[in-house]
């Protein structure tokens, strides 16, 4: 309250927060103009520019990306063969081609586990044949309560239904299941659909914290949210694979390799004031 000309007192009018999300991308169009178009086409001079293609059906890119939480993609992808033999189904035989942006040694062509067989295993026996992807007793339970939670809303376990979905709405409907994240959530509907989503993994968080992208002390969650204010939804898939390429080739963990970087002149790490 503050005193009024009157002698009486006025309410002073309480500002609204600025977005966070939205303020950030309008400072990045002001203070650094091209920066996203000047990052990708650096990162398509090197990585190319990979073509969306579906890899795995959606339920089994789900499964398939659980397993891989905190956990290497090459033992998720042992986890993920376990299942096929150990709950085998019949089902048609699916494209399996993993390339783009994944970094295991790729799954042979292959139909799906038998879902149900995996949704009613006895607990102990599905930790054990999962156990080669790790963390199988966190894994086992989220996996069956996916399941089943698929089963009981939609009476089977397609994920083919998100696809026709607005994007934040499928996200939201993926992230309304325990253990499901936006990154889970988003690689489904990226790998899967297509749908303009921006799973922030290690590497994509790393990079893009380094150009100055986002910014440094972003959370994960308004990471997602401030690429898709950034960039155009027919960048996502793009985006998402060269950033994560970038992280594995050049721009590592330790001693990245800022000589051969193709978007070094605006990194905000080789030069704090890079425009
Ligand atoms: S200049 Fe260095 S830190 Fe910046 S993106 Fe390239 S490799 Fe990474």
């Amino acid at each position: 309250m503050i005193a009024g000309r009157s002698g009486g007192t006025v309410k002073r009018k309480s500002r609204a927060k600025p977005d966070p999300v939205k303020a950030w991308a309008r400072r990045i169009a002001r203070y650094r103009p091209n920066l996203q178009r000047d990052v990708m086409d650096g990162l398509a001079s090197i990585y190319g520019r990979p073509a969306w293609e579906r890899r795995l059906d959606p339920t089994s890119e789900l499964v398939l990306t659980i397993l891989t939480q905190n956990s290497a993609d090459v033992n998720a992808e042992k986890a993920f063969e376990a299942l096929r033999h150990a709950y085998p189904s019949d089902a048609e035989v699916v494209a399996a081609e993993l390339g783009a942006g994944w970094g295991g040694a790729g799954l042979p062509p292959g139909a799906p586990p038998d879902w149900t067989a995996v949704e009613f295993a006895p607990i102990e026996e599905l930790i054990d044949v999962i156990r080669p992807g790790g963390l199988a007793p966190q894994k086992a339970p989220r996996i069956q309560a996916c399941l089943r939670r698929l089963r009981d809303e939609r009476g089977d376990y397609s994920l083919e239904f998100l696809g026709e979905m607005p994007a934040l709405e499928a996200r939201a409907w993926l992230t309304g299941i325990d253990g499901i994240g936006r990154k889970t959530a988003s690689i489904v509907l990226l790998f899967c659909f297509g749908l303009p989503l921006m799973p922030v993994d290690r590497h994509v968080e790393r990079v893009a914290k380094r150009i100055g992208l986002i910014p440094p002390k972003a959370s994960a969650d308004d990471a997602h949210e401030m690429f898709l204010a950034l960039l155009e939804p027919d960048e996502m898939y793009e985006a998402h694979v060269n950033l994560i390429q970038h992280g594995r080739r050049i721009c590592h963990a330790r001693n990245p390799a800022h000589e051969i970087c193709p978007v070094a002149a605006r990194c905000r790490v080789v030069n704090p004031k890079a425009p």
